[in-house]
Order: C-alpha cells, then sequence, then structure tokens
C-alpha cells in the first residue's frame, strides 16, 4: 500500500473541489512521485508561505460557509500528514507516531483543542456561540477520522465522504459537547451582544478561552487564558 500517494491524491481531491490552482501544484507533487520516487517537490511546496498555510474560504474558493470550519481541519490536518511522509522519503509512519505529529488545534497553542469564547471577569460569566463549538468539534472530529483512515490507508475515501457533507456522527458528538459546556457553567450564546456582562452589567469582559480537563467532564479555564485570581486567590476558575 502506498501511503504517500493516498494522502497526495486525499489532498488534489480536496482541492480539485475547493482550489484549483494549489490542486495543480499537488499534481506536480504526485507526478514527482510517481515518476521519480521523490517527494522533493512536495517539501518546496512545504516553505514559508505555503500549501500548509492555504486558507479556504467560501469566498473565494468553492465551498459554503458551513463547509468552511470543516474543510479547513481536514486539509490542514491532511497537508500535515503529507508533509511528513513527504519528509521521510514517502515511507509509512506508524499512526501512533502520525498522532504525534498532529496537533490538537490550528490555534496559537496547538497542544490543546481550546474551546473559545468570551468571559465576564467580574462575575465569572462565561459564555461561548455555535461557531466556537463547531471549531472546537472540527478540530477532534477532523483529527480522530483522519487518524483512522490514515491507519487504513483510506484517506481518498475519507476525502470523498467530508465532500458529501454528511457528517451522521455531529449531531451526537455536539449533543455531548453541550452537556459538558453546561456541566462547566459557561452558556451557549446565539449572538455576541456587546462588551456589557449580561449577568453583572459590567465591561470588564474579554475573549476567552477553555480547555476540557483531564477527566474529560468538564471545561476549565485555559492556562493561557487571564486568570481571575484576583477575585478568586489561588483558584484556577
Ligand atoms: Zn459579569
Amino acid at each position: 500500500m502506498d501511503i504517500y500517494l493516498d494522502a497526495l491524491q486525499a489532498l488534489h481531491k480536496l482541492l480539485d473541489h475547493c482550489d484549483v490552482s494549489w490542486r495543480d501544484s499537488v499534481a506536480k507533487s504526485i507526478e514527482d512521485w510517481e515518476k521519480n520516487r521523490s517527494t522533493g517537490y512536495h517539501l518546496s511546496m512545504c516553505g514559508k508561505e505555503c500549501l500548509m498555510d492555504v486558507i479556504l474560504e467560501s469566498r473565494q474558493h468553492k465551498l459554503t460557509e458551513d463547509q468552511e470550519v470543516w474543510f479547513n481541519r481536514v486539509y490542514h490536518y491532511l497537508s500535515v500528514i503529507c508533509y511528513f511522509l513527504a519528509r521521510g522519503k514517502g515511507a509509512a509512519i506508524p499512526a501512533s507516531e502520525m498522532k504525534a505529529h498532529l496537533p490538537l488545534s490550528f490555534s496559537k497553542n496547538s497542544s490543546q483543542n481550546l474551546l473559545s469564547g468570551w468571559r465576564c471577569f467580574s462575575c465569572g460569566y462565561g459564555e461561548v456561540l455555535e461557531m466556537n463549538m463547531d471549531f472546537y468539534l472540527a478540530n477532534q472530529w477532523a483529527r480522530e477520522n483522519i487518524l483512522q483512515a490514515y491507519e487504513k490507508g483510506t484517506l481518498v475515501g475519507f476525502v470523498d465522504f467530508v465532500l458529501q457533507d454528511e457528517r451522521s456522527d455531529f449531531p451526537p458528538l455536539k449533543e455531548k459537547l453541550k452537556q459538558k459546556i453546561f456541566k462547566s457553567g459557561i452558556l451557549i450564546g446565539s449572538d455576541r451582544h456587546g462588551d456589557e456582562c449580561p449577568r453583572c452589567g459590567c465591561i470588564d469582559t474579554a475573549a476567552f478561552d477553555w480547555e476540557l480537563d483531564p477527566q474529560e467532564v468538564q471545561f476549565i479555564p485555559s492556562l493561557a487564558s487571564l486568570p481571575l485570581s484576583w477575585r478568586y486567590p489561588g483558584k484556577r476558575r
């Protein structure tokens, strides 16, 4: 089984749907591999301002606004897989090792999948939007599913599934996520309503990130977020 070719073809298929110019570059990577057994061309595209930085946008590319978050995550994980396989000269990398290469998120803190929202620093009121939950789930869903497809050598089939846009496991995942958010005392809002805290009325509010606790039961403030320690000394809350 040629795992590198499977990964490149999967990337090509996704770009064929969304971004024709980068698709043609990946076609050259495939040609380089098939003709010369070389990963050199592909690696040359993974430098600065590269294939891995592409952001698929509904305004520019052939995808809907709803698909944006999912397609980008699948795209980014696939491009990481292609990069590491190319670096290893196209040889298969064990799934456990590949897992370590796939970041938990594509934010500044890639060692955590963060749930973003905003918070009042006076009373502790916290809120997330649907969009924030979608980002969180997209990281989790894309990473888990792409790893499984990588292990089975079915990345092209996985992209076919993504393009059909049928994420049947998505509603139960979202329901579970909502339960954890409720348990954490965070509200799910429908729209951002200015800087004023709806609970206490103060404007000491800011963007905020939470992470899942080690028991995966509820969300706790991310260590990178501003602490409320002046109010609750010694407590991470
Ligand atoms: Zn407040």
